[in-house]
C-alpha cells in the first residue's frame, strides 16, 4: 500500500576537506593536501543509509543548481534512492569547509545554502510522498518551521522519526510527534533545556519522555544505545565490537536503519538492535556515505 518504506527530509551538503599542518590563524594563509569532496549533509546520508540496506527510500531536499547539487543527485541515485523530491535551485548547494590537522581533529564551516531555502510550502508541494511513506525522518540541518510542517503532513498512520541535530529547543508539537525522538547525550543535554538530567542516560529518557515524545533512544556510541517508551519499556542495546576507524556518518546510519525496520513493523527495541550493527559496520570504514553497509554485510558483520 506504501510506495516507499522511508521518506527522509533534510540536508545536502557538499563536503570539502583538506588536511593542513596546522591551522590557519587570522590574516594567515597555510598549504594543504589535495581537495577530497565527498557527498553529506544528514539527509543525504540517512537517505543513502537506507537505500544501501534495501529500503525503498525518496529524499526532500534542495541543491543548487551547479557541481556540487550534481554530484549529490548522483550519490543518491547510485545507492537507489528516489531523487523526484529533490528540488533544485533558490541558493548555492550547501557546504561544508572542513580543515582536518594531524591530530584528526575537524574545523568545520558550514554554508547552509540551499538547504536553509528548503520552505515549509516545499513540504506541502509534496504531500503525495507523506501520503505515499510508511516512517518520515527527519534532522534539524534545515529550517525548524520546515520541520514542524513536517509532522502536520504526515500521513495519518504513518511514523515519524527525528535526530535533532544540531540541536535546539523543539516545540511541543515536534517533539509529540516523535516516535522515536534519537539523540546522543549532547543532543539530549540541548533538547532538555532547563529540565534536570541526571547522571544516567535511564534518567535522561526519563525526563525526555516527560517533553511529549512517544518514544526516545538515545545512541551511545561504542557503549551501544538505550531504548524508551512511554509504556515504562527499557532496554540497553548492547554496541557490537569492532575497530573503529571513522565515526562519521554512525548516527545517521543508526536513524536510517532504526527507521526502516520499525516501518517494517519490528518493535523499537529489535530494530535498534539492528540499527546498532548497521552502526557498528558504518565505523568500520572511513568516510560518511562511503562506509555505510549493505544488508548482506551487515548479516556478516
Ligand atoms: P552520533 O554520531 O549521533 O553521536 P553515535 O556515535 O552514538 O551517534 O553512533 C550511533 C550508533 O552507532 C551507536 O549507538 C552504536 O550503535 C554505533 N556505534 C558508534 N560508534 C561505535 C563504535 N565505536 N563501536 C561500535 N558501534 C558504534
Amino acid at each position: 500500500m506504501y510506495d516507499y518504506d522511508l521518506l527522509v527530509v533534510g540536508s545536502a551538503n557538499a563536503d570539502l576537506v583538506i588536511a593542513v599542518e596546522r591551522r590557519p590563524a587570522a590574516g594567515e594563509t597555510v598549504l594543504g593536501t589535495d581537495l577530497v569532496v565527498h557527498p553529506g549533509g544528514k539527509g543525504a546520508n540517512q537517505a543513502v543509509a537506507a537505500a544501501r540496506l534495501g529500503a525503498r527510500t525518496v529524499l526532500l531536499a534542495r541543491v543548487g543548481d551547479d557541481a556540487y547539487g550534481r554530484l549529490l543527485l548522483d550519490s543518491q541515485r547510485e545507492a537507489g534512492v528516489d531523487t523526484v523530491g529533490v528540488l533544485v535551485g533558490g541558493a548555492p548547494t550547501g557546504v561544508a569547509l572542513i580543515t582536518v590537522d594531524p591530530s584528526g581533529d575537524n574545523s568545520i564551516v558550514v554554508s547552509p545554502g540551499a538547504n536553509g531555502r528548503l520552505a515549509p510550502e516545499d513540504v506541502r508541494a509534496a504531500g503525495s510522498l507523506f501520503q505515499a511513506s510508511r516512517v518520515v525522518s527527519a534532522q534539524l540541518e534545515i529550517p525548524l518551521e520546515t520541520v514542524v510542517e513536517v509532522v502536520r503532513n504526515l500521513a495519518a498512520d504513518s511514523r515519524f522519526v527525528l535526530n535533532p541535530s544540531p540541536p535546539r529547543p523543539l516545540p511541543a508539537e515536534v517533539l509529540a510527534a516523535c516516535d522515536p525522538l534519537i539523540v546522543n547525550e549532547h543532543e539530549a543535554r540541548v533538547i532538555a533545556g532547563t529540565a534536570a538530567l541526571g547522571d544516567s542516560p535511564e534518567s535522561w529518557a526519563k525526563s525526555l519522555l516527560a517533553l511529549g515524545p512517544r518514544s526516545v533512544v538515545i545512541t551511545l556510541g561504542a557503549e551501544g544505545a538505550l531504548v524508551a517508551e512511554r509504556a515504562g519499556v527499557r532496554v540497553r542495546v548492547p554496541s557490537v565490537r569492532v575497530d573503529a576507524v571513522d565515526t562519521t556518518g554512525a548516527g545517521d546510519a543508526f536513524t536510517a536503519a532504526l527507521a526502516w525496520r520499525l516501518g517494517r513493523g519490528e518493535p523499537l527495541a529489535e530494530a535498534a538492535a539492528y540499527a546498532a550493527r548497521v552502526g557498528a559496520a558504518a565505523v568500520t570504514r572511513p568516510g560518511a556515505q562511503e562506509s555505510f553497509p549493505t544488508a548482506e554485510e551487515v548479516a556478516y558483520l
